[in-house]
């Protein structure tokens, strides 16, 4: 059974479970119990960072280009994945630093159906409620992190401040750009247009390197989305560099960077920004954080070969 028709089948277990603060987000049909891991903290020298799964989904593998299909296939059987029934992992991170709460990224909301959508239940589990949220840091404005950002057209986090790069809220919110996308990508820019308008009154556009907030830098990596950008934490000697959507199959992309995909605005530039990347991070040991890496999407890039691979980080006992 799927965690959603369980939670609409059930709403007093779900009650129940969410008042624990445990989030099932599968549930068993044959007595084996709930999954409940969605969230996952660690520190970041003085900063608590919490991974949250949105959910996932299935990812056809035609997305991807730049590789034909039965090498990606083959990539895929080697990083124990089936690649008939490819899911992708949407995460977003919670940061609490000094009292505040900042969440980058906000998942899907109700914008791709019932494998995502998690990311306010497992707040709540987390014990932050919406209004405890005062900065919405965006990494860039596709529907799996700006989707959950409004709830039926209204913001969904009344006191945050929206944090998203000039780049993209000019290619987002063109009119003109619309009208010429193909049309299965309209929607996506009446999506960015809705967030825009929701956080109208509290909304802080930055470019290039911004100070987004008390130890965060904005880091552009331009090419998924023309304003994509990362987010570098510091705390007391310690960093973590989340990157949004840098990778997205991380099986394919780690040993073949100029692999892209279907999303990207700019395949060329996007497959450059993530070489560069993988470049510049294995000169050192920099801990980093992706939205669509396999939850909870913390590790670090090593040089493998010729290539790269994907370490996780292990268990912060915090
Ligand atoms: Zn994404």
């Amino acid at each position: 059974m799927k965690r959603r028709t369980f939670l609409k089948t059930f709403p007093a277990a779900a009650a129940l479970t969410a008042t624990a603060g445990i989030v099932p987000i599968a549930v068993m049909a044959d007595g084996h119990g709930t999954q409940v891991v969605a969230a996952q903290k660690f520190k970041i020298g003085d900063m608590i960072v919490t991974a949250i799964s949105d959910g996932y989904f299935n990812m056809p593998l035609n997305m991807l280009q730049g590789a034909d299909q039965e090498t990606i296939a083959q990539l895929l059987v080697a990083g124990h994945q089936d690649p008939a029934n490819f899911r992708a992992a949407v995460n977003a991170y919670l940061v609490q630093s000094g009292g505040e709460n900042w969440l980058i990224d906000a998942g899907t909301g109700a914008v791709f159906g019932p494998t995502l959508g998690d990311l306010p239940s497992v707040l709540s589990a987390l014990g932050v409620q919406p209004g405890d949220v005062s900065k919405l840091i965006v990494t860039h404005m596709h529907g799996d992190h700006i989707g959950g950002a409004i709830a039926d057209g209204a913001a969904l986090y009344p006191n945050a401040e929206l944090v998203v790069t000039k780049a993209d809220v000019d290619f987002w919110t063109s009119k003109d750009i619309q009208a010429q996308a193909p049309e299965n990508f309209r929607g996506a820019f009446d999506l960015a247009m809705g967030v825009i308008a929701a956080y109208q009154d509290r909304l802080r556009i930055v470019e290039g390197e911004a100070d987004l907030a008390p130890g965060l830098v904005g880091r552009p990596m331009p090419g998924h989305t023309l304003g994509h950008q990362g987010v570098m934490l510091e705390s007391a000697g310690d960093s973590l560099l989340i990157w949004g959507d840098i990778v997205h199959v991380s099986h394919v992309q780690m040993t073949h960077p100029e692999v892209t995909i279907g999303f990207d605005t700019d395949q060329e530039l996007a497959a450059k920004t993530r070489a560069d990347l993988f470049a510049s991070l294995v000169k050192g040991d920099q801990k980093i954080a992706g939205m669509h890496m396999p939850f909870p999407g913390v590790g670090y890039v090593e040089k493998s070969g010729e290539a790269y691979r994907f370490t996780p980080a292990t268990w912060d006992y915090l």
